[in-house]
Formats: C-alpha cells, structure tokens, sequence
C-alpha cells in the first residue's frame, strides 16, 4: 500500500490524524504532513478509514497486491 496525497485539497480538519496517528501529523498551519507513505499491513485498516473519511478527498491510495 502506498499513500497518496493531493496537499491542495487537504482543509486542516485533521480526521486522518485522529484515526491513523502513526501515518497522518498535521503541519502547524493544520495541513497534513504523510509520516509513512508505505505504511506497515496493521496501520491498513486505519489508513483506509481515513482516506474514506478525509472531508477534502486529499487521501488516495495505492493498492499493491
Ligand atoms: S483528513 Fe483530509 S482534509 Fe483533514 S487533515 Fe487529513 S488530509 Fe487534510
């Protein structure tokens, strides 16, 4: 899996923090900094919750199998 995010879109709300801390900070202007582009599979689940819930549609991701 490989994280993708379009920073134009992102609006600060900070879901993606809240739900997959370890992959997802938040700069200090509140726009979203990517820790791990290719999280580990026990951060999948919480990494799909955020790109569903993301309000901008900024998360994408990259399925590889
Ligand atoms: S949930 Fe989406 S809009 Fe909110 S901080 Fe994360 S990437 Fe940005």
């Amino acid at each position: 899996m490989r994280v993708l995010v379009e920073y134009e879109k992102c609006c600060g709300a900070g879901q993606c923090v809240v739900v997959a801390p370890k992959v997802f900070d938040q700069r200090d202007d509140g726009i979203v900094m990517l820790l791990d582009e290719t999280p580990s599979p026990e951060q999948y689940s919480a990494v799909r919750e955020a790109v569903s819930i993301c309000p901008g549609a900024a998360l994408q991701l990259e399925e590889s199998e």
